[in-house]
């Protein structure tokens, strides 16, 4: 069993963060990643709102940080964390093959996409619905797609499709756009049509996704072609297997040091009850709770 001062679950830009911050403490610092180092930041084509940095892709901002974490003396390892024991001083931590102990655990597992519930998501889920159109959106080239919601990850992600789609429709169920200023200019420039007030009724097609049909605030129908659909609802965090104190939602809920209602373990990053998730709060987070780590080991 592998025995370390911090385990850190998950390793996008909070557990990264984190892993930095440890490792440059001098702690004993081991990253567990069920699936691709740097997580879902990986994810954004273009990243224009990170301190520093005028535009980025999301891949390369991780790359860096995951250098930067290693060469400072962090560990990574891909396993999917399964249950945390508490112990008391010490924590246990199931994984599918190898488990780990640790002083200290620091939760920073990010959250999932939701679905819309809606006739046919399930049905077209990846014969024409997705989640993420950086991901999937390149099978979409020179075809008619959807991006459903407009905070600014769905302009983002329209943005992105407008350069490689035939055509480019917004569906917003409020009556503007809802991302920042610089996010929705881009997109307000862009030949992209908007529909506001709309909810997607159910989606429908053959073997794969013809056709989105919408329901209007007048109570009325419109249907709209597309072959795919970027489904943006919010997201739900990967919370389940954290026994500890969390919102009707599942984030965590932890107080200005990152700590959790369990002593030793801390939570950071898009997992917490909190107003903004982004890579800036996510690192933000992490630095926090690799500092609240060390603390927490050097009064035991
Ligand atoms: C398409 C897209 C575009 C975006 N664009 C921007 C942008 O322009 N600017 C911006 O600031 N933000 C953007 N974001 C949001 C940003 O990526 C997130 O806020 C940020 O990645 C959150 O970091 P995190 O470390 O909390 O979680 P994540 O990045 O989600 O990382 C969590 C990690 O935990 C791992 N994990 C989960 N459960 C387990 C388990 N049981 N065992 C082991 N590992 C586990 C996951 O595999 C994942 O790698 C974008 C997101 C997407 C999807």
């Amino acid at each position: 069993m592998k025995q370390v001062d911090v385990a850190i679950i998950g390793s996008g830009p909070a557990g990264l963060s984190a892993a930095l911050y440890c490792a440059n403490y001098g702690l004993k610092t081991l990253v567990i990643e069920r699936g691709i180092v740097g997580g879902k930041a990986n994810l954004a084509g273009k990243v224009r709102n990170y301190p520093g940095f005028s535009e980025i892709s999301g891949a390369d901002l991780m790359e860096r940080l995951k250098e930067q974490a290693r060469k400072a003396g962090a560990e990574i390892m891909q396993e999917i964390v399964l249950k945390i024991n508490d112990f008391g001083k010490e924590k246990e931590i199931l994984t599918q093959k190898e488990n780990v102990r640790a002083g200290v655990v620091i939760v920073a597992v990010g959250s999932k996409s939701k679905w819309l519930n809606v006739p046919g998501e399930k049905k077209f889920t990846n014969k024409g619905v997705h989640y993420c159109a950086t991901c999937d959106g390149p099978v979409y080239a020179g075809k008619e797609v959807a991006i459903i919601g407009c905070d600014n990850m769905a302009l983002n992600e329209a943005l992105y499709m407008e350069k490689i789609a035939k055509k480019v429709t917004i569906i917003c169920t409020s009556n503007e756009l809802k991302g920042d200023k610089p996010a929705r200019e881009f997109v307000e420039a862009k030949k992209i049509e908007t529909i506001f007030g709309a909810n997607v009724k159910e989606f429908k097609g053959g073997k794969f996704l013809e056709k989105i049909i919408l329901k209007l605030p007048d109570e009325e129908e419109k249907v709209i072609s597309a072959n795919g659909a970027f489904i943006y609802a919010g997201e739900e965090p990967n919370t389940g297997f954290v026994d500890v104190k969390k919102s009707a939602e599942g984030q965590i809920i932890v107080n200005n040091k990152m700590e959790t209602s369990t002593k030793g373990i801390l939570a950071a990053g898009d997992c917490i009850e909190k107003p903004l998730n982004q890579i800036s709060t996510a690192v933000g987070e992490g630095a926090i709770a690799a500092h609240t780590a060390l603390e927490l080991l050097q009064t035991e």
